[in-house]
């Protein structure tokens, strides 16, 4: 498939913003969308909507069946084992805060230690830190060398006898880099510790099998793979999630209710109480299907020529600084320009057509880390073709050149 017959299934590109071309490099906040998605909205709108698991109508088991089939994609799209495996939320954050409360929750005992990377998005920072105000466990932190890669050595070396948990993001939003989450898990596991993956920026970008990587939660957000927005997968394996408790309690998550007791559903519905987004979810599996015919293969070479190319072009600039400079790395550039504030970047930019991302990118102890109160994060996706990397480094270009 070309880059071009890919780009044709997502109208917005073809908008313009400021009166110019639209030069979309926000992928890393969020993908745009493939018509088939917003077709298979509508359609679960217009023709198949009923409350799922309710109804003995056909109308509610045809969006139940929908919301099933979904599941099971993202069975096979991870590699799961079991749809038991497969918890819908509300995305990677939801998912996390979930982790967090319940195996945390009902596993961490004061004195423990868990262990986080400097890297990781607030996402995956502060559901632990909520935690630390029921348990009274200590968090340590994993810290990069100068590409911006993890210090295995120290990670190593942050392992007690308290260590119960490890949690990491699989791919940097900021940085780029892609952790080697094998080793990590390896290296947990040999120490009986289970691992949490944030894999908001992977499942973009690469092929991910949960069994091979062996990871006990793997966490993603559907809007930043081409899915709709407001839902993402938690997987754990079957038997942790078997001995947590419910994370919410409502509809769809019991079994028999009174006022003295309550049991709870079997696996997945335990942990989805209340009515899921289940047209969002029925969505899903389009965006799944989109991946799978572009193949992940093209995914990931043609990412791979936008980095390359756009950071050669990047570097011809004086002043600019990249961080992130790991050879595993995502299609993800956070710079900044000498002599140039990172916000008046983006918003010239802006005024050219090229949106990109300013800030500290929901990464606050990684910028504090990095010294930097923030920086412009470029960042790609398939349907970004390297003409938009020449209209991003003219911009760019100019910009800075009205700055200085
Ligand atoms: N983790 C990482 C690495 C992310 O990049 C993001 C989104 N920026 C999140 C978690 C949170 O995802 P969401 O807002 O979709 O829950």
């Amino acid at each position: 498939m070309s880059i071009n017959e890919i780009r044709s299934q997502f109208p917005i590109l073809d908008r313009s913003v400021n009166g110019r071309p639209l030069v979309y490099l926000d992928n890393t906040a969020t993908s745009q969308t493939p018509r088939r998605v917003v077709e298979a909205i509508d359609d679960m709108y217009f023709a198949h909507k009923a409350n799922v698991h309710r109804g003995v109508f056909a109308l509610s088991q045809e969006a139940t069946d929908l919301q099933e089939a979904s599941r099971e994609h993202v069975r096979k799209f991870l590699n799961a084992r079991s749809t038991a495996e497969i918890i819908f939320t509300r995305g990677t954050t939801e998912a996390l805060n979930l982790v967090a409360s319940s195996f945390g929750g009902s596993t961490l005992r004061d004195g423990d230690e868990i262990i986080l990377t400097v890297m990781e998005h607030h996402a995956n920072i502060v559901p632990w830190q909520l935690l630390q105000s029921r348990i009274n466990f200590k968090i340590k932190v994993v810290t990069i060398n100068e590409r911006g890669e993890l210090d295995l050595d120290q990670y190593r070396s942050l392992f007690t006898d308290r260590t119960r948990l490890v949690s990491v993001t699989h791919v940097s939003n900021v940085l780029g880099t892609v952790n080697p989450i094998r080793e990590i898990v390896d290296i947990a596991h040999s120490r009986g510790v289970r691992v949490v993956v944030d894999g908001a920026q992977a499942v973009p970008h690469l092929a991910v099998d949960v069994q091979a990587l062996d990871a006990d939660f793997y966490a993603f957000s559907s809007h930043k793979m081409y899915g709709p927005t407001g839902i993402g997968v938690l997987y754990g394996k079957e038997q942790l999630l078997e001995n947590m408790p419910p994370y919410q309690g409502g509809g769809e998550m019991i079994g028999k209710v009174t006022f003295e007791k309550t049991t709870f559903a079997e696996l997945p519905f335990k942990f989805e109480a209340g009515t899921p987004d289940f047209v969002g979810i029925a969505a899903l599996a389009q965006a799944l299907d989109f991946i799978a015919d572009t193949s992940y293969e093209l995914i990931a070479s043609h990412e791979h020529e936008l980095l390359q190319y756009t950071t050669a072009r990047m570097l011809e600039i004086p002043g600019m600084r990249i961080y992130g400079t790991a050879p595993d790395k995502a299609a993800v550039i956070s710079f900044l320009v000498d002599g140039c504030h990172h916000y008046d970047v983006g918003m010239l930019l802006d005024q050219l057509g090229v949106a990109v991302r300013t800030g500290h990118h929901c990464a606050e102890p990684l910028m504090n880390y990095l010294g930097i109160e923030g920086t412009v994060r470029a960042s790609f996706a398939v349907y970004n073709t390297l003409a938009e990397a020449d209209a991003f480094i003219a911009a760019l270009n100019r910009v800075v050149a009205m700055l200085r």
